[in-house]
């Protein structure tokens, strides 16, 4: 197959190790630069260039989209579906997971167990917002932040009410959640390919910090999942309309709580802490599902 690879380099580990996955296999690998595509919209048959050439005859299409270019991204990505190019990750789950607020809405309509959350803007009843989800100590994030930047445990009600405060001053949408002490400072990252999950990774924060992402000195070990925590992680990857996705768990009393739905999920943490090729697995699961029909050709 001819398999293209939207990443933005390919020194990265994710788009080095598909790459390699895909040889192995006997596949032709394209690592091809999101930003230097460009769309014909204008002719008759949709087409993207790429450094004075056609981009064709590609079977499938792999999106490593980051955040900071998510749209143009996606409508590289719908510029494909309209070619009735096989896209991995599709224009609209991707636009989907890139909008936390859009995407908690989806899961809690499904029923996907979560934190409880409250979303805002500029709210002046703070007590009010604080009160919605029992509380302090809660978590306050804001949303445009990645890898654990701009979230906040606040632990009295006091704190609670200054951060919220300030974040209104920002203008900026966030969200305040409860807070899951008993997780311990550890989520679960879990790795889903079409209907399975096919490695898991704990992530456990380092003394004094609740958050585990692994750029704040979180590290990442193997674990074995409940029965309900692999249901969980399906159901929301499904529910987002993702065929390959990382989905954050928080463990809980209640049960597991999904936090977030990645739609770019890094490939160096989870291989390394399980051992497991989850590389080949993203390209076997291209193999058997990758046929033209497949494609949605929606492009909307
Ligand atoms: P980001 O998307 O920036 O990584 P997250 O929402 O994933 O931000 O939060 C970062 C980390 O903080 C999580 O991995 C988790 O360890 C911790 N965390 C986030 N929300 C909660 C919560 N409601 N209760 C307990 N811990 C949380
Ligand atoms: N983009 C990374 C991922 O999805 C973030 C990992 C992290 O911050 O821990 O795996």
């Amino acid at each position: 197959m001819k398999i293209a690879i939207l990443s933005r380099g390919s020194k990265l580990y994710s788009t080095r190790r598909l790459v390699e996955a895909g040889e192995l296999r006997g596949h032709e690998m394209h690592v091809i630069d999101t930003l230097q595509c460009y769309i014909d919209i204008a002719a008759t048959k949709p087409a993207i260039w790429y450094k004075g050439e056609k981009l064709e005859g590609f079977d499938a299409v792999i999106p490593r989209i980051g955040s900071s270019i998510t749209n143009y991204g996606t409508a590289v990505i719908r510029q494909f579906e309209m070619m009735g190019v096989y896209c991995l990750t599709e224009s609209i789950p991707l636009g989907r997971s890139r909008d936390k607020l859009r995407s908690l809405q989806l899961l809690s309509r499904k029923g996907i167990g979560m934190p409880n959350t409250g979303f805002a803007h500029h709210v002046d009843n703070t007590k009010d917002l604080i009160k919605l989800v029992g509380g302090a100590p809660l978590v306050v994030k804001l949303l445009q932040g990645t890898q654990g930047r701009g979230v906040v445990l606040a632990e009295t009600q006091k704190a609670a009410e200054s951060v919220i405060d300030a974040f209104r001053e920002l203008e900026a949408d966030f969200l305040v959640q409860e807070f899951i002490k008993e997780a311990g400072g550890s989520d679960v990252r879990c790795f889903v390919i079409g209907n399975r999950v096919v490695a898991a990774m704990e992530r456990t924060a380092q003394k004094g910090e609740f958050r585990s992402n692994l750029h704040r000195g979180g590290s990442a070990s193997l674990t074995k999942l409940t029965p309900t925590e692999r249901k969980t992680a399906i159901a929301a990857a499904q529910t987002m309309g993702l065929r390959v996705s990382g989905v954050d768990i928080l463990r809980s009393e209640r049960g597991p709580l999904v936090m977030e739905v990645n739609s770019s999920p890094g490939l160096e943490g989870i291989e390394t802490s399980t051992g497991k090729d989850v590389a080949g697995k993203i390209i076997e699961y291209i193999e058997a599902n990758a046929k033209p029909e497949s494609s949605t050709k929606r492009g909307s």
